[in-house]
């Protein structure tokens, strides 16, 4: 058996960044994540044209301010997305959609320069990649003595003096076996707060050229009427690789994935011209799909229900075991913001 001082559950932005934290404090800290790939919910996906697209978070504004420090602080470009020009509003079918265009004025969103994964590349680097133990799903969480002893998937056992798991709290209680079982509150609590964006589907095309910009138009829709909800300018910052990105409607999983391209074309073809057909590549995730974010809830959650609760400040099993992740967050909770509020909470605990 491994044993460990610190053991962090999942190398997201929150898991990532309490390890960042506590290693500046002097702390040892390993990483168990179940995937292959580091990120969690964030992950940038490089087109053939060289476009970044994002599958998972993307926009921040001025109010997540601990983001913003912590870019600032690893010296990562971000800039305004892009929304000049004509912007569109699908109400209906059969009616042309209706046109705004975005004040100057407004509240912006950014972006990262290079894509979002550009902030989860810096931690890992500032963590150690020796620290993450990818391909290792926990599946048991055990109390015992003075230890906290995880089994993964392969039946490897690890213990630690301390736990943290930054796994959203409905997929934790649904997906890993606890011994004592934690308090039926938690439980209940835990089943009833909502994963922010698990059941979305993203999507974006690539195009060898801005076409809709030429025709004034920002690229912004937001449409009640067909298969794209919402939609914006995707290109990178440098304006060398252009793409249109967006959500499709979240009932569509059960199509198949070129039926949805296929109605997704149609869709940027009728609001855009021809031109929108002739594409380099689309790409979609479907987040819903992905057990390592979303199991599906026994009864109905609301968007955001729960999340940020004040229960979520209570550790387990003597102190030894805490749930962090985005959704604990008290501020911005969901949000790549309310990950970093998170970890910095439980990291001023140690
Ligand atoms: C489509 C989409 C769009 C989004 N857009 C935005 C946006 O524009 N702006 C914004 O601020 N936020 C956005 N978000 C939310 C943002 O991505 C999250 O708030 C943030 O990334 C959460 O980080 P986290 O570390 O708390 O959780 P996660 O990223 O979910 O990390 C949890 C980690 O635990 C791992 N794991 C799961 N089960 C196990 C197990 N049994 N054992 C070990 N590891 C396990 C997972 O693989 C994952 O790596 C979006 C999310 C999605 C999905």
């Amino acid at each position: 058996m491994n044993t460990n001082k610190i053991i962090i559950i999942g190398a997201g932005l929150s898991g990532l960044m309490i390890a960042y934290l506590l290693q500046k404090k002097g702390f040892e800290i390993t990483i168990l994540e179940a995937n292959t790939r580091i990120g969690g919910r964030i992950e940038t996906v490089t087109g053939s044209s060289g476009a970044t697209v994002e599958m998972g978070a993307t926009w921040f504004s001025n109010p997540h301010q601990n983001l913003i420090a912590l870019l600032n602080e690893f010296k990562i470009p971000y800039f305004k997305q892009h929304t000049q020009g004509i912007s569109l509003f699908e109400t209906m079918s059969f009616v042309p959609p209706q046109k705004f265009e975005i004040s100057d004025n407004e509240e912006s969103s950014f972006r990262i320069v290079g894509g979002t994964s550009q902030l989860i590349k810096k931690l890992v680097e500032e963590v150690g990649i020796q620290n993450i133990k990818t391909a290792t799903k926990v599946i048991a969480i055990e109390e015992i003595d003075n230890n906290v002893e995880l089994t993964d998937s392969n039946g490897v056992k690890y213990a630690a003096e301390k736990v943290i798991s930054t796994l959203p709290p409905h997929l934790l209680v649904q997906t890993i076996g606890f011994k004592p079982t934690l308090p039926d509150t938690m439980q209940r609590l835990a089943k009833r707060t909502h994963t922010w964006m698990g059941e979305s589907i993203k999507f974006a095309v690539e195009y060898q050229r801005p076409f809709w910009r030429e025709k004034h138009y920002s690229g912004t829709l937001y449409s009640q009427a067909s298969i794209i909800q919402e939609m914006y300018d995707h290109s990178t910052a440098d304006n060398q690789g252009f793409a249109l990105k967006g959500f499709l409607n979240g009932g569509t999983y059960t199509l198949s994935q070129e039926e949805r391209q296929e109605k997704v074309i149609q869709q940027l073809a009728k609001l855009f011209g021809t031109q929108a057909s002739n594409y380099i590549a689309y790409h979609e995730r479907l987040w819903r799909k992905e057990p390592l974010t979303f199991f599906p809830y026994e009864n109905l959650v609301m968007g955001h229900e729960n999340n940020g609760h004040a229960e979520y400040r209570n550790s387990f099993f003597d102190n030894k075991f805490y749930i962090s992740g985005s959704e604990t967050a008290s501020v911005n909770p969901g949000y790549m913001e309310g990950a970093i509020v998170a970890a910095k909470n439980i990291a001023s605990q140690f």
